[in-house]
């Protein structure tokens, strides 16, 4: 197991480690209480305070350069990974569209699909942004699923 360390300012400072095995993220912790002081916040899919979601970032940007930690990814889309997404791709993939738009996973969140934190452009990347519509028509054979 690796373990990578990352010193975070918000109002105070904090510790944030990472847990890398076999080059994929495997917990992630922060000394933080809205983390609860260490406990592995991260694994349950659960709260991710500010210093763990900064760390995160640091992490996927000095890995774009080199070898990158396969980056598992969350079962709910947490707000700032959405805005991360939209940052990287402003219209929809399939039609252009620049309205409405909503992250769609290749691999469904029913068969174990996450949201990966890696960017659109890589090939471990599950994400797709779909407007309204075209997401609609992909999960049109696929009733209550998203
Ligand atoms: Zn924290
Ligand atoms: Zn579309
Ligand atoms: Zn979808």
């Amino acid at each position: 197991m690796e373990i990578k360390e990352y010193n975070i300012k918000g109002n105070n400072w904090h510790k944030v480690r990472i847990f890398l095995l076999d080059n994929k993220i495997k917990d992630i912790t922060c000394d933080c209480i809205w983390s609860l002081n260490n406990q592995h916040a991260w694994k349950e899919g659960k709260t991710l305070c500010f210093h763990i979601q900064l760390a995160l970032r640091q992490l996927y940007l000095e890995t774009r350069k080199k070898k990158r930690p396969k980056v598992e990814g969350f079962k709910t889309l947490p707000d700032w990974l959405r805005k991360k997404y939209l940052s990287e791709v402003d219209h929809c993939q399939r039609c252009a569209s620049k309205e409405n738009l909503e992250i769609h996973r290749i691999k469904r969140g029913n068969k174990g699909g996450l949201y990966t934190i890696c960017s659109l452009k890589h090939p471990s990347n599950n994400v797709k942004i779909l407007c309204g519509e075209c997401h609609d028509l992909i999960h049109s054979n696929e009733p209550g699923m998203r």
